[in-house]
Order: C-alpha cells, then structure tokens, then sequence
C-alpha cells in the first residue's frame, strides 16, 4: 500500500470548534484515504536547528496557543506515538546527510493535534511529529521529503501542517467568514499552478517569483511543509483537496500528492 502524501492548512485553533468549510474537510479526510499505520505531522509549530522526531509512548497533548476560548484548552488528542518508529525515521533522515535527533518528551502541538482530532478523532493511529528548520528554507524542506518519500509504502501516511497564507499581522479582528484579500487570491492562483504544473524549481523559488509572497508568509515556517509534502509524494502533480479562505487572508486549502493514477 502506497499512500499519498498531504499538505493541509490547520488555520486557527477556533477551527476544531468551528464548523467550517475547512473543518468539513478535515472531518470527513479520512475516509478518503487507506487507514494507516502510523501518521508523521511535519508542523510548523516544531522549529528546531536541525531535524527532531519526538519518540514517546503515549502523546501528551500541548496547548500551544494564547486567548483562546477556554473549551479549546479543554480538548485532548491521546494518540500513542511510535518510539521505534521515530528511531528508524531518523536514522533515515541522518543516512540521507540530514543528521536527526529524538525528543522522548515532545507531545502534539496544535499543527498536529487540531487537523487530526477532525480528521481521526478516534486517536487510536499512532502519531510523530518532524520538526521543520525555517532558517534553512524550501530547497531542505523538500529534500527533507524526499528523504521520507519511501515511508509512503510502509503504511506512513505523511503530512505536512502549516498554512497556505499565513500573514497573522493582518488576522485578528477579521470575521472568520470575511471576503478574501485580493492579494491571497493572486499569490494562490499562482501556487496551485505551478503545483499543477509540478513546477518544484518555480515552488521553491516562490519567494522571488509568487506575487505578494513575502506578505502571505512574512515568516515561511506555515509553507515550509508544503515542500516537505511535494517531495515526499514524488514530485508529480499536485491534486487540490480543499479550498477555502478564513478570516479574509487565511487560505485553508490542501493537496495530496503521489497518489495513484
Ligand atoms: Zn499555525
């Protein structure tokens, strides 16, 4: 079984609360996919200087995340982890010259957690996180990928958590069904052709070459595991999963690559 590998946008913590078009879409992911046997959430909530697995029994759950209605720090993800699993990952990552250490303390942070309480609320698939390393940009975020790619056909359904757009200067006080900015549109019209297109060496120069990037990403950990999903699903074309804007400059989309033709 070969699994495809996904990029999804958590968008704010209110969204395992909130039912909207996102949240549909989380809620009904994993029905469309084989079940399998382990799930590695690359999020961009984990900055790390290098690669780190966390490799823990059971996941505690972290509340990473400020202001919010008290019934969201009230939810809980008790997914078990899987310690060997995350050894053998980063053994992998080290072979591969990406030298990976294990956190055997580190639980699910929200980029985690929230996507999957919707998408399997059952809790009962084993859980890792891969740290990202936003100093080092998309080209070793995308070689990180390619480095899990073969995961895929160990029942290791990878996914990648960030956000599509993410300028949060622009995000509190925006009525989460607000009109979309029209510089989101613009610079995601760009990024679903060029990931249509499989264009990798366009993608991972978008900060050069997408319109408004440095506005949709003032910081590029929310991207950074959209190349890290690109590579990991082998490169070829991107198919859309989702799309939908919250808070007028919060694109909500996701796309699964790899899967079979
Ligand atoms: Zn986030």
């Amino acid at each position: 079984m070969t699994l495809p590998s996904l990029f999804i946008s958590h968008g704010s913590p209110m969204i395992a609360l909130t039912p909207t078009p996102a949240h549909e879409f989380l809620a009904g992911l994993a029905a469309a996919l084989p079940v399998p046997r382990a799930i590695l959430v690359v999020s961009a909530h984990w900055e790390t200087a290098s690669p780190a697995l966390n490799a823990v029994a059971q996941n505690p759950t972290i509340h990473d995340f400020f202001g919010f209605p008290r019934a969201l720090y009230q939810l809980r993800y008790p997914a078990p982890g899987d310690a060997a699993l995350a050894s053998a990952i980063a053994q992998r990552l080290t072979a591969a010259g990406f030298p990976a250490g294990l956190d055997t303390a580190r639980g699910l942070d929200h980029g985690a957690w929230v996507p999957l309480l919707l998408a399997w609320p059952k809790a009962d698939i084993p859980v890792l996180q891969l740290s990202v390393q936003s100093h080092l940009g998309p080209a070793h975020a995308h070689e990180i990928g390619r480095a899990l790619a073969p995961l895929r056909d160990e029942g290791v359904l990878i996914i990648g958590s960030g956000s599509f757009t993410h300028d949060l200067r622009r995000f509190r006080g925006q009525p989460v069904d607000a009109p979309e900015s029209p510089d989101v549109t613009e610079f995601c019209a760009w990024m679903h052709d060029a990931l249509t297109r499989a264009d990798s060496s366009a993608l991972l120069d978008y900060r050069r070459l997408a319109p408004f990037a440095a506005d949709e990403h003032p910081t590029e950990e929310h991207l950074l595991p959209l190349f890290t999903a690109l590579a990991a699903g082998g490169g070829a074309g991107a198919r859309r999963l989702h799309a939908s804007t919250e808070h007028a400059i919060l694109r909500m989309d996701a796309y699964g690559f790899g899967f079979p033709a």
